[in-house]
């Protein structure tokens, strides 16, 4: 892994503007801060305001764990393409596959409900229902170890067997047809009609992307890692901002780097945010 903001990595930021790109992000600990109340996570204002201005310049989105609806309260129009539920909530979904994850889900939760709830409340750990996944946050947890081994015999009593994928003190369950982060950002790809991307992230749930190792995917991962598959990486969350205003100056600065960006590609069709 070497870092993005040495010569090497701004140069390779600076291929991805030469042809049409998709700009896209990971939200919690790559554009927001994590912060210990998951809820209070939201965009800093430099952040914020030049992710503005690349996704008035070129297709830009955000693929996170939380739910489309979630990062819509936290982004609003600033991104057009918001992807939920670790890349399976979205308008690139088919509406039988969401559907048929939706109730995976569902049965799954209900499960948990039944036989476990009072066990969670005691350990201090929340379990988020995000409609299409679910995800067990053990981060005001007093006992970690304790709340770990809970998840972990919960998480083995569910059918069909989900796909597990770790992350900063939490567990995130997903039915195992559901796309992921990787499988999400091609298609996101395909789509618009982008023949590059970059993709930042930091988290294991990232690693579906990096892991990918396409030619034509930048990938940044936020903190360096033994072990992760991403290209590059940034020092710390709030470097975010710095490489986000290279992008939009660095564009700025040739009046060819944009062209074509302003077309959308293939349409979407409208987001259901019912579903
Ligand atoms: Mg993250």
């Amino acid at each position: 892994m070497d870092y993005l903001l040495a010569e090497e990595g701004k140069s390779d930021l600076g291929a991805l503007l030469k042809s049409r790109s998709l700009y896209a992000f990971d939200f919690d600990g790559t554009l927001a801060k994590i912060v210990r109340d998951h809820q209070a996570a939201r965009l800093a204002r430099p952040i914020r305001f030049w992710l503005e201005k690349l996704a008035n310049r070129a297709p830009t989105a955000i693929i996170s764990g939380r739910s489309v609806e979630d990062l819509r309260s936290r982004v609003g129009t600033a991104v057009p393409h918001l992807i939920g539920n670790h890349g399976s909530e979205g308008p690139h979904t088919r509406r039988e596959d969401m559907q048929q994850v939706r109730e995976t889900s569902s049965g799954w939760l209900q499960l948990v409900n039944e036989r476990f709830q009072d066990e969670l409340t005691r350990s201090g750990v929340v379990i988020e229902n995000k409609s299409y996944s679910l995800s067990f946050h053990y981060r005001t947890a007093d006992q970690r170890d304790e709340a770990r081994a809970l998840i972990s015999r919960i998480v083995a009593e569910l059918s069909p067997p989900p796909r597990i994928v770790l992350g900063k003190s939490v567990v995130n369950v997903m039915p195992p047809t559901a796309s992921h982060k990787g499988t999400a950002l091609l298609e996101y790809m395909r789509r618009l009609d982008c023949s590059t991307a970059l993709y930042v992230g930091d988290d294991e749930t990232d690693e579906d992307v990096f892991a990918l190792r396409d030619a034509r995917i930048l990938t940044v991962r936020i903190g360096k890692k033994k072990g992760s598959s991403a290209r590059y990486f940034l020092k710390r969350q709030a470097e975010i901002a710095e490489a986000l205003r290279l992008l939009v100056e660095v564009g700025d600065q040739s009046i060819h780097t944009w062209s074509g960006c302003h077309e959308q590609g293939v349409p979407l069709p409208a987001q259901h945010p019912n579903e």
